[in-house]
């Protein structure tokens, strides 16, 4: 962390969008304008940056956005700024715009290239958003909380009509490589069986948990699949060889990283953004806004980045036991 004059910032979303991304924005620009800053906007995250999309912004541009899903700056997947060519066209796009001071939303591989700007000089703020919440050192991350609230309501309304029908339902839910939506999600809705990458269990195991609760009276039942675990049109197939239910198939999708973000979203996506540019001002760099507890704090993104994030696992226990 070293100190660097800064009076002209500028931010980008990037990678998966979340709900919270623009009440991050709103923050970042009016925070920065408020502190003497001019700040600026690269539309389409990295890609947007390598292609000079690159416009200053005011405290109107801003107006209207903080209870409106994804982000007004667009995001984008950029393979470009992976390359050594790539990457200095982005290094000359600042220099160029005489941008010291850069703050990244986004999540893992976003702050990855956030880091690469940083070991090249530029200062560099990261902003966990993910709906994943596989970011280490931080327990949450923007788009989490409405993510999840998301996945609760859908799942609520599936068991009135499984309830209705003696039915069981397969939800699945995004995480490719990670179960939190799934057994967090699963958690709040009292679903009773969860699937997830972290913790693959056995075709059997799931068709003897269903049949202690056929045992017990129960006659519908919700799994909650996160779909890095296994394909729910395959569980389907399974179970459908050797229970006697009928099975229905849910799959969730895009619905889970949109919609207005929850209360929780907009308060953490605003303080990461207030701390984000205290932070840049102060010559913090290198790092990612983090919230545990109610502490909000600094962590170094290569610490950050070097560490795999563990779900507890344990939780699949407290639902398996409510559940009966
Ligand atoms: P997310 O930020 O949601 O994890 P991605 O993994 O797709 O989404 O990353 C978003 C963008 O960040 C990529 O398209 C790429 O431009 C950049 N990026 C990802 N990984 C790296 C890396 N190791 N080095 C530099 N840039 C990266």
């Amino acid at each position: 962390m070293k100190m660097r004059a800064i009076n002209r910032i500028c931010v980008l979303t990037s990678g998966g969008d979340s709900p919270g991304m623009n009440a991050a924005i709103r923050a970042i620009v009016r925070e920065g304008i408020s502190r003497g800053l001019e700040v600026y906007g690269i539309q389409r995250g990295y890609q947007g940056l390598i292609e000079n999309d690159i416009r200053k912004m005011t405290t109107r541009d801003v107006g209207g956005i903080l209870h409106i899903g994804g982000t007004v700056l667009q995001t984008a997947r950029s393979l470009e700024f992976k390359t050594e060519s790539g990457m200095k066209k982005a290094l000359k796009n600042l220099k160029q715009h005489k941008i010291n001071g850069l703050v990244v939303i986004g999540g893992d591989g976003s702050l990855r290239g956030a880091m690469e700007l940083n070991t090249r000089g530029i200062n560099v703020v990261g902003i966990p958003s993910t709906i994943d919440n596989d970011i280490a050192y931080t327990q949450m991350a923007i788009g989490v909380d409405t993510c999840l609230n998301t996945v609760v309501e859908s799942i609520d309304k599936i068991k009135d009509t499984a309830s209705s029908h003696d039915r069981l339902f397969i939800i699945e839910v995004m995480g490719r490589n990670s179960g939190y939506i799934a057994l967090h999600g699963g958690l709040a809705a009292g679903a009773d069986i969860v699937l997830i990458p972290e913790k693959m269990v056995s075709f059997d195991s799931i068709i003897r948990l269903i049949k202690i609760r056929k045992s017990k009276g129960k006659t519908n039942t919700i799994i909650v699949n996160a779909e890095g675990a296994e394909k729910a049109g395959v569980i389907k197939q399974n179970l459908e060889r050797k229970i006697n239910y009928e099975i229905r198939v849910t799959v969730l999708g895009h619905v889970q990283r949109g919609g207005s973000p929850s209360a929780f979203d907009r308060i953490l996506a605003t303080r990461f953004g207030c701390v984000s540019v205290d932070g840049l001002l102060k010559g913090v760099t290198g790092v990612m806004t983090a919230l545990n507890g109610s502490k909000y704090s600094f962590e170094p993104l290569d610490k950050v980045l070097s560490h795999q994030k563990k779900l507890d696992i344990s939780l699949i226990r407290d639902i398996e036991i409510l559940a009966l």
